[in-house]
């Protein structure tokens, strides 16, 4: 494709960055509410798609304004059939992707393009601008002709044979199965930057949903209208038994939604299937790889994540040159809601995740949260996505419940259908809090990096009617102001406190009734922070985010090398490097950089008992047939060892063990996971012990 090309092919440069960086499932590919134009270009596309010969043909009739030369971008894999302007047939200029066409005086034109070509298989490993075969296909850039990058809006007719069907992001205005074809009509008619249409051998499941709908022609004010939305889902007949599953899920997302934020501003939502192994959300509808569906938590987590995406991204666009926000929010709003009321410690356990992360982000990797644009890799999802989300839930211990779910609805109703910035948000939260939040907002989000704090000079002295704990609070750096939980751990129970922290070596006083024995600070992870050492126990992501890291094989069979070369390269990428471990079996000393150890369990099992780096506990060591594990070396630095039966076993995990960085271990049986944790936080690591108070 051509440069200009390229520029205007956001969505599907997207696709393949987030598909290449591992574990990155799911991205919204569509800011699609972006700068509105009263003007903007309408393409009314016709579209006859024949999967089993890759064909498409089509005709496209663009209405725009413009005077002199006309340029639009077609990929220059189609055959141009004829060009007409204003009804009239025009010679064109066309090289590589562009085509030029002299219109004259300044004016509406209508420019009508007829064009045909044979799209290249669909597969899963590189992805294009376009695929189509008999198992699926997608359109998403370069396949109809457009002269700038501007918001358009559309119709789209595709024809095509049953049991293919299609569809597009948009109302559907028309629709028929006749004569051994599938034929449907999409609409979309408040500008968008992507017109992105799936097709495969889907069957159509729906479902009726009586819903509160934001309406875009309706001012903000207007009560919005009550009305049906259709909820369908495009499954491949392989799946298609789970449909009624996913529109009940996809139900209830939707009410919870627009009980807590605002009407729903589309007109229906479609999950559609395919062969992709991805997740992309676009207005009203999410694709979502037939594997991924096939995984019983997604209907649990990424479905609803996908889903809130309607509101955050999509209706309400993102500014990308002022910072992503839309990722933290939807993931505090989605994954972390859904966490905390699915188990006791869900909202905590995820929280000790996202700070274990962090622990493990090396410092030259950290970006304030306002640089984030879009997972394109493991650091910049541990900024945009943790430490967002955890920004929200400080946000609402900040300034409580009620205020928190005011300045969202306040959000929503100042900016659906438009694009927003971080300070928008800020504007909002303050008006529903009457709290001034610039300090907030500056150091959480403008600044990279997160406070520590220790405690120091305990002191416990005995007071008439109790005992009094004193302490200084150390923060390394540029000091935060934050509202910090303490517990203090008396004879008879614990006492929270909440003490407000300002500066560095602040002292602080609390009173409790009875012997105090320990002191602890956020033992329950609320506040984003450097964990302590003790805190922050081994995950493989110390050692795969790491910029020195590299890998050793423990071993010489042929085939046990290249598999490990494999896993070296998926674990630390492929220009990390990867030696034998023999010279160190000698010397007895490993280099001290951060360390993948690849090899047969007959032959890495003395190898890391000689370098006193402590073995898989045998709980785990008993079942499966290859296991990867955090630990330290004696001198602390990161290891991870990865330890399998044989050279097969070993390959079989090649693909799925980079999904697990953020765990501490894994067994595999094959290339399945049968367990998978992280390290216990030791007891005690994060507060210190209290002498008792000195007589007299
Ligand atoms: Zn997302």
């Amino acid at each position: 494709m051509g440069k200009k090309q390229n520029k205007t092919g956001r969505a599907i440069a997207l696709l393949a960055i987030f598909l290449g960086g591992a574990g990155a499932l799911f991205a919204i590919v569509t800011p699609a509410w972006a700068a509105v134009l009263s003007l903007a270009p309408h393409h009314d596309i016709v579209l006859t798609l024949t999967p089993a010969t890759h064909h498409l043909s089509a005709r496209d009739t663009v209405t725009l304004d413009g005077s002199g030369t006309l340029t639009f971008y077609l990929s220059d894999l189609f055959v141009l059939e004829g060009v007409r302007l204003d009804g009239t047939g025009v010679a064109v200029q066309r090289s590589g992707d562009a085509i030029r066409i002299r219109s004259g005086g300044n004016a509406r034109h209508t420019v009508e393009f007829r064009y045909q070509g044979r799209l290249p298989a669909i597969t899963i490993d590189a992805l294009n601008g376009f695929a189509l075969s008999p198992q699926g296909g997608y359109l998403s850039e370069g396949w109809f002709p457009r002269a700038s990058d501007a918001p358009f809006t559309y119709d789209v007719s595709v024809s095509t044979p049953l049991p293919n069907k299609a569809v597009a992001p948009g109302t559907i205005i028309h629709e028929t199965q006749s004569g051994g074809r599938y034929r449907a009509t999409f609409r979309t008619s408040v500008p968008t930057r992507t017109l992105t249409v799936f097709t495969g051998p889907y069957q159509i499941a729906e479902k009726q949903l009586a819903i509160a709908r934001a309406e875009k022609t309706a001012p903000s004010g207007k009560k919005p209208v009550q009305s049906d939305i259709a909820l369908r889902t495009y499954f491949t007949p392989q799946i298609a038994p789970l449909a009624g599953d996913y529109l009940d899920f996809t139900a209830r997302y939707i009410q919870r939604y627009v009980r807590q934020i605002g009407p729903y501003p589309f007109t229906g939502f479609d999950i559609v299937s395919g062969p992709l192994p991805v997740g992309l959300g676009f207005s009203g509808l999410t694709y979502i790889g037939t594997d991924v569906l096939k995984l019983p938590f997604i209907r649990y987590t990424s479905l609803g994540h996908e889903i809130l995406h309607n509101w955050w991204g999509n209706a309400v666009g993102v500014d990308y040159a002022h910072g992503n926000w839309a990722e933290g929010l939807t993931t505090f709003m989605a994954d972390y809601a859904f966490a905390s009321e699915r188990s006791a410690n869900g909202a905590r356990d995820m929280r000790l995740e996202w700070l274990r992360n962090y622990a493990a982000l090396p410092k030259g990797r950290d970006r304030p949260a306002v640089d984030f644009v879009a997972k394109n890799h493991d650091a910049s999802q541990i900024v945009g996505y943790d430490k967002v989300a955890f920004f929200f839930v400080m946000l609402r211990a900040q300034i409580g419940n009620k205020a928190f779910d005011r300045a969202i609805r306040l959000f929503w109703r100042d900016n659906r259908f438009k694009t927003a910035r971080w300070a928008d948000l800020q504007s909002a939260f303050e008006r529903a809090s009457g709290q001034k939040l610039a300090y907030f907002f500056d150091q959480w989000l403008h600044r990279a990096g997160a406070p520590s704090f220790v405690i120091d000079a305990p002191y416990v002295r005995k007071e008439s009617n109790g005992y009094r704990v004193s302490f200084v609070l150390r923060q390394g750096g540029t000091p935060y102001r934050v509202r910090l939980p303490v517990v203090v751990a008396t004879k008879d129970g614990a006492h929270r406190f909440t003490v407000t922290a300002n500066r560095d070596g602040e002292r602080f006083a609390l009173d409790v009734p009875s012997q105090p024995t320990s002191l602890a600070i956020d033992p329950n992870f609320e506040v984003f922070r450097r964990l302590s050492p003790g805190e922050a126990t081994p995950i493989l992501r110390d050692v795969t985010l790491s910029p020195h890291s590299e890998a050793l094989v423990v071993g010489t069979a042929p085939d046990l090398i290249t598999q490990a070369r494999a896993l070296g390269a998926a674990l630390l990428g492929p220009d990390a490097p990867i030696r034998s471990a023999a010279p160190y079996a000698a010397s007895g000393v490993l280099p001290a950089v951060p360390l993948v150890l690849i090899g047969a369990l007959s032959e890495i099992t003395p190898f890391i008992e000689t370098l006193g780096i402590p073995p898989l506990p045998p709980r785990y060591a008993r079942k499966g047939a290859a296991w990867a594990w955090a630990t330290r070396a004696p001198g602390g630095q990161p290891i991870v060892v990865v330890s399998a039966r044989s050279a097969q076993a070993l390959g079989e995990i090649v693909r799925a063990l980079p999904h697990y960085r953020r765990r501490g271990y894994v067994v595999f049986d094959g290339a399945r996971v049968i367990e998978t944790g992280n390290w216990p936080v030791k007891p005690g690591a994060h507060k210190v012990l209290l002498a008792p108070p000195a007589k007299g």
